[in-house]
This record gives structure tokens, C-alpha cells and sequence, in this order.
């Protein structure tokens, strides 16, 4: 006879991590995590993992706030710093992200407008400020450590009695008419009330493993690691900078990790077979960008360039809970480069989606069904920007 349990979740990212623990918490009985390596190994364990708060739309506004909570109270466990989110922008967008900001407010987002001489005064000699049109600044903002959140949340779901299983490729879901029941691992078939499939840019071949449609692009992402040279002013925040195109956040020890943001090429690839590598033309172009914004990186020196992956949904939003038509099944995936800093706070209400069968309204938009409804987001900045 096949094992049986109440909700199996299929990924151990941040993404799934996070929900087992929340379904743990909210006493579902036997709760399985499944991961085929170990956790973090996705896209989650390359993750620049900069938490901040400023998007376009109030619900991922308020999913941005209520994770901060979580890394505020986890912050030694999940190496949260604390260290305030700085998001620079051209003139023609400085309008556009004072509105957001109004926006934010409303759901409880601390957040301040820095106009060019304030932003000056405020982070002296390492911004150049040549075309910078104003800034919006967190002081809760920061970043955490990508993998110690997911061993936190794998720690803290196996602390309430859940059970954890890496190494363990579910090689496809089990599926009866409009059900799915279940899924294949090589020990054997595991029978679940519901599957949660949390399997980042491989959730794609899992889904199709069951005739479940997934729209959505596995694509790499390239980032460097730099270590700026001894005794110079260096940003102490993390920095989305809509100007250049770039991010960078602090990393310890005067290193930061810098990648090229929204707008650029993004190339699709397989997610099971890509190169890990940072191409050279890649490096340099990053370091242009790097030390025309920040003149006191120059002579900075590459520590690392790797390629990790995004999984890209339509409209850059997540895909989230239940589809209509089909029992026994949930999505947490399609964190299309901005879904590490929202996972806590949606696991949370993903959770409550699963054993209460309702979301809030704003949330339950995150359903997959959004497609055919013709129901997609917008946001302002566009891509990862949300
Ligand atoms: C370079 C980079 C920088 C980023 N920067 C930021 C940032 O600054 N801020 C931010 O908020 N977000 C950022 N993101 C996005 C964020 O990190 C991701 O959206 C998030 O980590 C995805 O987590 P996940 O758990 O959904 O997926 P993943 O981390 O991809 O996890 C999926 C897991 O499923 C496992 N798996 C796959 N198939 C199976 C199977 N068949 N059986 C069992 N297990 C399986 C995988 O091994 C993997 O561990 C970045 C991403 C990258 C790649």
C-alpha cells in the first residue's frame, strides 16, 4: 500500500519551505516537503535576496510588508541586515514611483522620497548622480541570507512534527480525471489530499507531467560578486537602480553582489541542463555600469559570476493556489526574479487558501486562472520591478 499524507509540497526553495512550515502551523497532520537535492539548490541558493517593499500594485505591496515581519523576527535564524533599501530613478519615473510610494503607505509600508540633493546628503561620495531624477529609501529594508531562510523554514516545519525528504525527485504527479492524487517517487507512489507543486522553473515539466498547463519560462540569470577595494565610501544598502538597469547589495566583508535588472535580454534555457557560468561580455558590461554609478568601486575586484535561474510567468506575478477544474492540486511558483523577499507572507496565506478553501479576494487573483480570465497584472516599472 502507498504512503499517504495530507498535503504533499513538492520543492524545498524558499517558496516551499516557507509553506510547509505555515501548514505545519496551522496543524494540517501529515505535511511531506520533497526535494530532489537539497535545500535551496534552485534559483533560492543564488538569490540576491534584497527584501524590500516598494511595488506597484497594493497586493504585492502588502505581501512585501507582512514577509518583513517574518524576517524581522526570524533575523539572526534567516541572516536578515536590516541595513534600509535605496531605489534610485530617472526623472521620468521619479512621478510614477511617488504614487506607488502613496500606495505602499496605505498598507503600512515605511517609505521616504529622497529628491536629488537629499539622496546626496544622504549617501555622499559613492553615487554618481548623473541622471538620477530622485530616490525612494526603507530604512526596514535590507537583505537576508537565501539559504539560511530555507533551512530556517525546513528547520522550524520539521520542529512541528512535518517531515522533510531531500534526495527525493518526484519524477510526476498521479492524476484521475479532474484529480490529482498523488505522485511517483522512485521508493514508491505517495497518495496527498493535495500536491503542491513548488518546484520553481521545474514546476513546468512536473505540471506537464499531469496534462496541467503551465505557462511559463525558465530563463537564466546571470549576477557577479565584487570586492571593493579597502578604506573607500561604499553603499551600506541594497540598491535597485532603475537609472543603469543594475542591483547590488552588501554581502559583508566590502562585497557586494551586482546584476543587470529590468530592462534586458532574458534568454530561456533548460532548466536541467544550463550553463552555471557568467559569460565575459556579461562581467564587463555589469562592471561599466558598476563603477560609473559607484566611482569608488573602481579597481573592484571579481570574486564570482554564475548563472542561477528565473522562472517567468506571463505577467511577472506568481502563480498561486488552486485552478478551477482540478482537486487535489496547488501552484507556488513563477517567482519570476522577485519571489524570494514575498514567499513567507504568501506560504502564509497559501496555507490558509488550502485548508480553509478561500483567499482573500486581491490574493486569490494570484490563481493561475487569472490567464484565461484574461485577468493578468500590470505592474508600473515592468519585469522583476513588479
Ligand atoms: C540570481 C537571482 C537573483 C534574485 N534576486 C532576488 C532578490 O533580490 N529579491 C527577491 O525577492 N527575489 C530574487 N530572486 C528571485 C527569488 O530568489 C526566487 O523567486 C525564489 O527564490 C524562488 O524560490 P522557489 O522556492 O519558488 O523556487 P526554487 O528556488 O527554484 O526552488 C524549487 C525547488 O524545487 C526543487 N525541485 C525541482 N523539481 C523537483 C522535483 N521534481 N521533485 C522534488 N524537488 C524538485 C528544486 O531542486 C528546488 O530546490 C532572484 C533569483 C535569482 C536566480
Amino acid at each position: 500500500m502507498s504512503e499517504r499524507f495530507d498535503v504533499v509540497v513538492v520543492g524545498a526553495g524558499v517558496s516551499g519551505a516557507s509553506l510547509a512550515w505555515y501548514l505545519k502551523r496551522r496543524g494540517v497532520g501529515r505535511v511531506l516537503l520533497t526535494e530532489r537535492d537539497k535545500p535551496a539548490s534552485g534559483g533560492t541558493g543564488k538569490s540576491a535576496a534584497i527584501v524590500r517593499q516598494h511595488y506597484s500594485t497594493p497586493l504585492m505591496a502588502r505581501l512585501a510588508r507582512a514577509s518583513l515581519d517574518v524576517f524581522q523576527e526570524q533575523a539572526k535564524a534567516v541572516g536578515f541586515e536590516q541595513v534600509g533599501y535605496l531605489f534610485l530613478v530617472p526623472p521620468g519615473q521619479a512621478k510614477t514611483a511617488q504614487t506607488n510610494m502613496a500606495m505602499q503607505r496605505t498598507v503600512g509600508v515605511e517609505t521616504e522620497w529622497l529628491e536629488p540633493a537629499a539622496l546626496k546628503a544622504k549617501v555622499g561620495d559613492w553615487l554618481n548622480m548623473d541622471g538620477v531624477g530622485g530616490a525612494t529609501f526603507e530604512p526596514k529594508g535590507g537583505y537576508a541570507d537565501p539559504v539560511r531562510t530555507t533551512e530556517t523554514m525546513v528547520a522550524n516545519f520539521k520542529k512541528l512534527g512535518g517531515e522533510f525528504r531531500e534526495r527525493t525527485p518526484v519524477r510526476g504527479l498521479i492524476r484521475k480525471g479532474d484529480r490529482v492524487t498523488g505522485l511517483t517517487t522512485d521508493a514508491g507512489d505517495i497518495e496527498a489530499g493535495t500536491v503542491v507543486n513548488a518546484s520553481g522553473p521545474w514546476s513546468i515539466m512536473l505540471a506537464a507531467s499531469a496534462n496541467i498547463e503551465m505557462q511559463m519560462r525558465a530563463i537564466r540569470e546571470q549576477d557577479t560578486v565584487w570586492e571593493a577595494r579597502a578604506g573607500r565610501p561604499v553603499p551600506s544598502h541594497s540598491i535597485s537602480n532603475a537609472v543603469d538597469a543594475t542591483y547590488l547589495r552588501p554581502l559583508g566583508g566590502n562585497r557586494y553582489v551586482v546584476g543587470r535588472g529590468f530592462p534586458k535580454e532574458y534568454f530561456d534555457c533548460d532548466p536541467y541542463n544550463y550553463k552555471q557560468t557568467a559569460e565575459d561580455d556579461f562581467v564587463a558590461e555589469v562592471q561599466r555600469r558598476l563603477t560609473m554609478r559607484f566611482p569608488t568601486m573602481e579597481g573592484a575586484k571579481l570574486v564570482d559570476a554564475y548563472a542561477a535561474l528565473y522562472d517567468v510567468t506571463v505577467d511577472w506575478y506568481p502563480y498561486v493556489g488552486p485552478r478551477a477544474g482540478l482537486q487535489g492540486y496547488a501552484d507556488f511558483s513563477g517567482g519570476s526574479g522577485h519571489g524570494f523577499k514575498i514567499a513567507p507572507a504568501i506560504a502564509s496565506e497559501l496555507a490558509d487558501w488550502i485548508l480553509d478553501g478561500k483567499a482573500k479576494p486581491d490574493f486569490a487573483r494570484l490563481s493561475y486562472d487569472r490567464i484565461a480570465k484574461k485577468d493578468v497584472f500590470a505592474g508600473s516599472y515592468g519585469g522583476n520591478r513588479g
